[in-house]
């Protein structure tokens, strides 16, 4: 079933370039509501938890070690077609091939430094959120 939810999360190289503030006007100007927001940060373990998925890839290690780098904004975000929307909003996974005025070609230099995450499912949307929120932090 569609949630018309997605979750976001602002990556380690965006935050340590300054670009919070800006990646969060897209987000907004893009028609997208903030149900929950946090600045926080990963370590190794959970890095490696929240991106078990590519566990077997041959970039998980350096997925997770940037990852875990540095302070991150997490997020869940509301609005029809929450998921579908937000990744055409962020743009391709790597920045090279990202199509113009998306976030990831304005922020994101490397496609392992690619500025944001965006959910690629309503279930996953789900699953990340519930990782980063409890009940308590979200409005709604
Ligand atoms: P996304 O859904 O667009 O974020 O892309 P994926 O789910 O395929 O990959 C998850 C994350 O792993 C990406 O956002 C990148 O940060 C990272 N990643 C993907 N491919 C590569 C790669 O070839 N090398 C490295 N170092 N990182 C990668």
């Amino acid at each position: 079933m569609a949630t018309n939810r997605t979750f976001t999360m602002i990556k380690p190289d965006a935050v340590k370039n300054g670009h919070i503030g800006n990646i969060l006007k897209d987000i907004n100007d893009g028609g997208f509501k903030i149900i929950a927001m946090k600045y926080t940060h990963l370590n190794a373990e959970t890095a490696g938890q929240f991106y078990a998925v590519h566990k077997e890839r041959p970039f998980y290690k350096d997925l997770v070690e940037f990852m875990s780098s540095g302070a991150i904004v997490a997020a869940i975000l509301e609005k029809d077609n929450a998921v579908a929307d937000f990744r055409t909003l962020i743009g391709a996974t790597n920045p090279a091939e990202a199509a113009e005025g998306t976030i990831r070609a304005k922020y994101a230099k490397s496609i392992d430094a690619n500025a944001v995450h965006g959910s690629d499912s309503d279930e996953n949307a789900e699953i990340e959120g519930n990782f980063f929120f409890s009940s308590l932090e979200r409005f709604a």
